[in-house]
């Protein structure tokens, strides 16, 4: 395996086929670009250099008076704002399609910001936010504080006020995008020809079109399926569940248990494994679900739904291959996404596709058409903000500055909103092993400095894996209070390519949690596959050795 693939994130989908292609590190000088946020308020400052293509580019579309437009953006998510903004930065004329807004997700239904924004990212830290208030007041008794009458929440309060940020937030990507000077066009976007787009029944001419349609969720073909939530739609509840069964393992499903689970409802999650967040270091995958049984969420481990039934009194209930749960008010499944490709015209002009319906992308996002371009999502390569955002940036440089530039995949750090949350960024110990042998992994399982006086039973676990021929650190894992905050300070480190040593001579911040990375010692496990005697090390791992 190309060794540019060492530093790469646990899967957060179930399909990452296309991340295991070889991918290798963008060698082109980088661009001026904000850092990276799911809002972009700033566009990159027009150099001399930005303003000589900018003429160039312009008087080549004049001059040739061919296309409408240099590029044909299908889809305003991440990944399709940041391209046609950069572009229309970069001096082409750029026009960009997007469904009308609505929560809810569906073949006629969108809107500017996409998933992240809308339906995805933004509202779930929000919920997540309102629901760890729960954890807070029960920790904060222990710190003297008492509460005359229980704190009360009210949903549509909360409903009301995230729709209000929802809309705030489709407002600034509007402006965002006529700022740069691209035209938006309301409505579904289709393929035509490798040079047109039809929007509603008007056709459009361009250059090259760009594909960020992003996905939708899936809801498997289940008999009673059609009582069951996605998603979208647990974002946008009109009354808050009084118990819910959750279908899945993946990030979704947990980080909605979490918040379902903080407001009070009664959580039960339906998993067809033994542990949560498949393709997470194993280790993690059981902290996790530990953590988050301690805070009253029921597993029911390998487990696969098979029918959904309503009865009269209004409540659903769940029968699984193991029995039948009842009395749910909801049932949602988060069990996984489909790409947006139905009817987009994309196989009528050759565009290559994988069976689930994803894009196939070479390394600079080109599909097989050479004037379309797929990014995000859409791709199915590593399913998040950042990296739509990093893919549509690449693209726009690609096509626009005349600099092939290949998004880098290595050391994508990622985090789970659960409750306690995760962050990760680098190998898991068992791809470590697969693809090293030998390393040593450090771990530490504490109880952090609040719970000593709030009595509740949290606690952390960090864990480095360290490569033993060359000491750099190629994993970190967090489970615990502000993990993701900590694991972006630390994804530095790992594709800086740092060593255990460069750890070690790191002083601490005292008294944090995140110390505990710069002051781990003594491994917990050496994995040796020289001396282990007819086992590999995967086998070893597995088993602890
Ligand atoms: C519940 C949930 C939580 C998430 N949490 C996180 C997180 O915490 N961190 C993170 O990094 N990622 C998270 N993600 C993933 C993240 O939202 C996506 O990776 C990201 O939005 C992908 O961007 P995109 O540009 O590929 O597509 P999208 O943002 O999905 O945008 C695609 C856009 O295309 C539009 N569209 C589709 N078809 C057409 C058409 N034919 N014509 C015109 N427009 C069309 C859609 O309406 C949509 O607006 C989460 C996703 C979900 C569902």
């Amino acid at each position: 395996m190309a060794a540019s693939l060492y530093l790469r994130t646990p899967k957060l989908t179930p399909s990452f086929h296309t991340l295991f292609r070889p991918l290798s590190i963008s060698t082109t000088k980088s661009l001026n670009l904000p850092s990276t946020s799911t809002v972009d308020f700033f566009p990159p400052p027009l150099t001399h250099h930005h303003l000589h293509r900018f003429y160039a580019t312009r008087a080549q579309s004049t001059e040739k008076g061919k296309f409408d437009f240099d590029l044909f953006t299908i889809g305003a998510g991440s990944g399709g704002v940041r391209a046609s903004r950069f572009a229309a930065n970069m001096g082409a004329s750029v026009a960009v399609c997007e469904l009308p807004f609505a929560t809810i997700s569906s073949d006629t239904s969108g809107g500017v910001g996409g998933t992240c924004v809308l339906r995805g990212c933004v509202p779930k830290k929000l919920l997540v936010y309102a629901s760890k208030y729960a954890h807070e007041f029960e920790e904060s008794c222990g710190f003297g504080w008492n509460y005359v009458t229980q704190p009360k929440h009210d949903w549509s309060k909360l409903m009301a006020n995230k729709n209000a940020e929802l809309q705030r937030l489709t407002g600034i990507y509007k402006n965002i995008l006529s700022n740069a000077g691209v035209k938006l066009i309301e409505g579904r976007g289709k393929v035509v020809d490798p040079h047109m787009v039809d929007v509603d029944g008007k056709t459009y001419t361009t250059k090259n079109i760009l594909i960020s349609v992003g996905g939708r969720p899936f809801i498997p073909e289940i008999p009673g399926n059609e009582y069951a939530i996605d998603s979208d739609a647990a974002l946008d509840l009109p009354t808050q569940p009084k118990k819910i069964a959750i279908v899945g393992g993946g990030y979704i499903a947990v980080e909605f248990a979490g918040i379902f689970n903080g407001l009070k409802s009664e959580v039960h999650v339906f998993i067809r494994q033994k542990q949560v967040l498949r393709g997470f270091d194993e280790e993690i995958r059981d902290f996790v679900g530990e953590q988050m049984a301690l805070r009253g969420i029921k597993f029911h481990t390998e487990e696969s739904p098979q029918s959904i039934v309503k009865l009269p009194d209004g409540s659903l209930s769940l029968r699984t291959n193991k029995g039948t749960v009842d009395g749910f008010s909801h049932i949602m499944f988060a069990t996984g996404r489909r790409p947006n490709t139905k009817n987009l015209g994309l196989e009528g002009v050759g565009v290559d596709m994988f069976k689930n319906g994803a894009i196939k992308v070479d390394e600079y996002s080109r599909s097989s058409v050479p004037s379309i371009w797929a990014v995000g999502d859409v791709t199915d390569r590593i399913n998040l903000t950042p990296v739509a955002l990093m893919e549509g940036a690449a693209v726009a440089k690609t096509v626009f500055a005349n600099e092939p530039t290949k998004p880098d995949y290595r050391a994508v750090p990622s985090a789970v909103f659960s409750q306690p949350p995760t962050g990760q960024v680098g190998l898991t110990e068992e791809e470590a092993v697969k693809e090293y042998g030998d390393v040593d992994i450090y771990t530490s399982n504490f109880r952090p400095l609040k719970a000593t006086l709030s009595g509740l039973p949290d606690r952390v676990f960090m864990k480095l894996i360290v490569c033993a021929k060359t000491n750099k650190v190629i994993g970190l894992h967090m489970c615990g209070d502000d993990s993701p905050e900590i694991v972006q300070g630390f994804a530095i480190a790992l594709k800086a390519g740092l060593t255990k040593a460069d750890f070690d001579s790191i002083v601490g911040i005292h008294p944090t949690s995140a110390e505990e990375f710069v002051t781990m010692r003594t491994p917990a496990r050496k994995i040796r596959s020289s001396n282990s005697e007819g086992m590999t090390g995967e086998v070893k791992a597995a088993a602890r050795v």
